[in-house]
């Protein structure tokens, strides 16, 4: 496989799927940058190298052709800023305009395609559509983890016009690495810490994992499926009960592979869901019948921070209660603050999926752990074992 730290970029035309589906205001201002940052290295990489960059993402969600809101000439101001040059754009993202702009691209020069989902050719795969794209560069960088897992005609068909030049971008490379080195080479003992609403997305991630883990620590609104499905009484908590069976599934294939299962053992119960319910500390399997459970007790955070800090491999998806309430955030936090300081110990920590990353942002621990995935969807798959069509169409 290229590699982007070594490929020689010297005279070449580089055509690079990015994810700049950024958030944008009413008077279409970027409100959350984050996605085009993390694309700057990469694309300077190309430029100071000695080629060109073609850029193409898709923004939002149009529905029919092409629509201003979800142009993207409202990124090209802030782009040429983070760049400090001048960023040229096509109206079109193919065509005879942006065939022209390609062709007359120079060394050192940018130029941005408009939104590929202004044709619905581009999330159909449209093997032809992904040709007419492939012609306007000599190489296909693929640097939009957000969307790998989606077999797109510019994140996955469009590979295979490019048999001998094609590469990831930092970001791929990097998450790519991360999760691999967790899910196969993962220094023992390995931790994941799953959290968050519901069991029902969480199944094959759960299932992918019991063969790879020696600790699996269970938090969130998720805990109560398991704790009512082996006999407690969890109140008004978030269960599921079609799934009840298969929490004690899971607790037996656990048992049967050796991994630890950790379930919370009290919980802070609220009389409604609302940050300023009536709060008190409960044991988890034994709930006043109108009460929830909102976060875990402090002895499951005491027992949960232990493991954690014994572990050299942690992998954390989804918050341990309702975070975004100030007075159920305290297990969410404990649980944050013990992967950053496992982390400092030597181990090896990965954040994924939309809620633990806000989490870890919020807590302001981003640089205290190893790595944070961007990629919430395509995270998630790969660690449910799935092959991403994005990273499958780079490595075949
Ligand atoms: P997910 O998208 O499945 O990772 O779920 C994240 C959401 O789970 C967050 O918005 C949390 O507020 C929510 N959550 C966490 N714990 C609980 C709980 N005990 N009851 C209800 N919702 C919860």
């Amino acid at each position: 496989m290229k590699n982007i730290e070594t490929f020689n970029f010297q005279d070449k035309k580089v055509l690079v799927r990015v994810d700049f589906n950024v958030p944008l205001n009413e008077s279409f201002e970027i409100t959350d940058s984050s996605r085009i940052d993390a694309a700057i290295p990469t694309i300077n990489k190309i430029l100071s190298g000695g080629g060109a960059a073609i850029l193409m993402s898709h923004l939002g969600r149009p529905k029919e052709g092409p629509e201003d809101a979800f142009s993207l000439k409202h990124l090209v101001g802030y782009l040429a800023e983070q760049l400090k040059t001048n960023v040229k754009f096509a109206d079109d993202c193919i065509g005879v305009s942006a065939k022209q702009l390609s062709a007359g691209l120079q060394n050192g020069e940018v130029l941005l395609l408009e939104n590929l989902r202004f044709y619905k050719e581009e999330t159909k795969g449209d093997e032809i559509f992904a040709e007419k794209l492939a012609a306007l560069g000599d190489v296909y960088m693929n640097d939009a983890f957000g969307t790998a897992h989606r077999a797109h005609a510019s994140t996955a068909i469009i590979a295979k016009f490019f048999p001998e030049n094609k590469l990831f971008g930092y970001i791929m490379e990097n998450e790519v690495k991360s999760i691999e080195n967790v899910l196969h080479n993962a220094k023992k003992p390995f931790t994941a810490i799953l959290g968050g609403a519901k069991v029902s997305g969480k199944i094959e991630i759960i299932n992918n994992l019991l063969d790879k883990v020696d600790n699996l620590i269970v938090g969130g609104g998720m805990m109560f499926t398991f704790i009512h499905a082996t006999g407690g009484h969890v109140g008004k908590s978030l269960i599921e009960d079609e799934l009840l069976e298969l929490a004690l599934h899971t607790i037996e294939g656990a048992k049967e592979r050796g991994v630890n299962l950790y379930l919370p053992t009290d919980t802070i119960i609220a009389d409604k869901f609302d940050n300023a319910a009536n709060k008190k500390l409960s044991v988890v399997d034994d709930i006043p019948d109108d009460w929830m459970g909102l976060d875990i007790g402090p002895d499951s955070i005491a027992q949960f921070k232990e493991v954690i800090h014994n572990s050299r491999t942690i992998l954390w998806n989804g918050p341990m209660g309702v975070f975004e309430m100030e007075n159920f955030a305290a297990g969410t936090k404990a649980i944050a603050e013990a992967v950053a300081e496992a982390t400092a110990k030597g181990a090896y920590s990965l954040i994924g999926g939309g809620d633990s990353v806000a989490a870890i942002n919020k807590y302001n621990l981003k640089d205290k752990v190893s790595y944070v995935s961007t990629g919430g969807g395509a995270m998630l798959e790969y660690i449910e074992g799935k092959e991403l069509p994005g990273v499958k169409a780079i490595k075949d």
